[in-house]
């Protein structure tokens, strides 16, 4: 099928000259072992060139979105085109839940994990930690499944779509349960530095936005389990004091796109994303960048960006900062580190935002910053590289998997490979 296409935000013309929308699992491998350059596309949702190719693009999207549980196993397989929002509602009509959900449901589960993709939760790991198997369709055209325990899962699993068409995959399913979601507003900023540890270990998952306009974060999202009571301590004691009425983190936009707040129980589904399915996430018009590093920097790192929040303010429309648990991934920015993940949604001026990432990343460069794969960054080449640890073992499994090159693009080549 013909069609110049964007992503999401619409700051990214995809050079691919045809997207493919197979309709069944041989036509989507037919399509990989005859192609001599492709690459898949989930829903289009990273802010830079990561899903772009000068081939073709695949999308999953007209498969059958099959969902199978595994309940002995505690596990579900998923067809990789499947959303989070689809998804969610599913396994919750069935008592059952994933550990955590990113800030919208709107996006699909392989471009996600691709990414490395995550929530917030000092305890919980990013998306891609959820997965115990994949289904990859190679350059040949082969299914192949690798799953936790083989040698080239942890390199196969935050993948940046380099090894080929992830068709299935199989996440780990927990027993549902219910979230409150209650937010706090004007939580001092020296209260974020010195009760740090305290706050994002008060619930099961929290947020702290911020739009660097003052010495406050503007609001506080604690997302607490109902099974572990209500989350502690409340930030109303260091200064914060509870929302009377939903907010939505953008100023100015309605609070009608987000879940429900004021602690009124409900299914995780429904509480742990900020945004829900039916409406736009986020502010819509905008631009991301985010960067993750080891959580022992977290208050020098927030120190630093406080020391220009009068450059950064005047592009802001948000930032959110997370915490994110460390993995075993190889391109997992967590990769063996607890981090924290310090998130920035700019108006959508690309002129005015870029030389304001390129002041952020002068300040993070002495804490290890890792960008978010999906979202706009600047960092050096060779300075990325040198904070994988594993990327030479991803080079060659990229290598073995992809000889020709032919899930290759810019993105990659750009940052990892050149
Ligand atoms: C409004 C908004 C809010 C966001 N919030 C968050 C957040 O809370 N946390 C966070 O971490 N990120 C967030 N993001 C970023 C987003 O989660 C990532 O960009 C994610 O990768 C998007 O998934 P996608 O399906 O759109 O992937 P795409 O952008 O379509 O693709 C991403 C990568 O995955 C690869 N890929 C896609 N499908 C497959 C497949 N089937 N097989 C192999 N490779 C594949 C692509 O080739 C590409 O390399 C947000 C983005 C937006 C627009």
């Amino acid at each position: 099928m013909a069609g110049a296409s964007v992503n999401w935000a619409g700051n990214v013309t995809f050079r691919a000259r045809e997207v493919h929308r197979p309709a069944t699992l041989e036509e989507l491998r037919r399509l990989v072992a005859g192609g001599s350059r492709v690459r898949a596309l989930g829903t289009g949702h990273s802010f830079n060139d990561v899903a772009d190719t000068s081939g073709a693009h695949i999308s999953l999207a007209g498969l059958p979105q099959a969902v199978e549980l595994d309940t002995a196993a505690s596990a579900v397989r998923v067809g990789a085109g499947v959303r989070y929002a689809e998804l969610g509602r599913w396994l919750s009509g069935r008592g059952h839940a994933l550990a955590n959900t990113a800030s919208l449901p709107h996006i699909s589960v392989a471009g996600s994990c691709a990414t490395a993709t995550h929530g917030s939760g000092d305890g919980n790991g990013n998306l891609a930690t959820s997965v115990s198997a994949l289904d990859l369709v190679t350059a040949g055209g082969d299914l192949v499944t690798l799953a936790r325990g083989d040698a080239d899962f942890p390199g196969a699993v935050v993948s940046l779509g380099a090894l080929g068409v992830v068709v299935g995959v199989t996440l780990d399913v927990l027993p549902a349960f219910d979230v409150r979601q209650v937010v706090y507003e004007e939580l001092p900023f020296d209260a974020v530095t010195e009760h740090f540890d305290e706050i994002t270990s008060a619930a099961y998952s929290v947020s702290l936005f911020t739009g660097w306009r003052g010495p406050y974060v503007d609001q506080v999202w604690m997302k607490s389990r109902v099974d572990e009571g209500p989350g502690s301590p409340d930030p109303t004691r260091f200064g914060a004091r509870r929302a009377a009425v939903p907010r939505h983190p953008v100023p100015g936009v309605s609070a009608e796109h987000c879940t429900e707040q004021l602690g009124v129980p409900g299914p995780w589904s429904e509480r742990l994303p900020h945004f829900r399915p039916d409406f736009t996430p986020s502010a819509g018009e905008e631009l991301q960048t985010e960067y993750l590093l080891p959580r022992r920097h977290a208050v020098a790192a927030l120190r630093a960006l406080d020391g220009v929040r009068d450059r950064i303010a005047p592009v802001l429309q948000i930032s959110e900062i997370r915490t994110v648990a460390a993995d075993d991934l190889w391109l997992s920015p967590c990769h063996r580190e607890d981090c924290v993940a310090v998130h920035f949604t700019w108006v959508k001026d690309t002129a005015a935002v870029t030389p304001v990432i390129g002041l952020l990343e002068e300040r993070l460069a002495p804490f290890e910053a890792r960008p978010h794969w999906g979202k706009l960054f600047a960092t050096p080449p060779g300075v990325l590289r040198s904070r994988y640890p594993r990327l030479a073992d991803f080079q060659a499994l990229t290598r073995r998997y992809d000889p020709a090159g032919k899930f290759g693009n810019d993105f990659l080549e750009r940052h990892l490979f050149g």
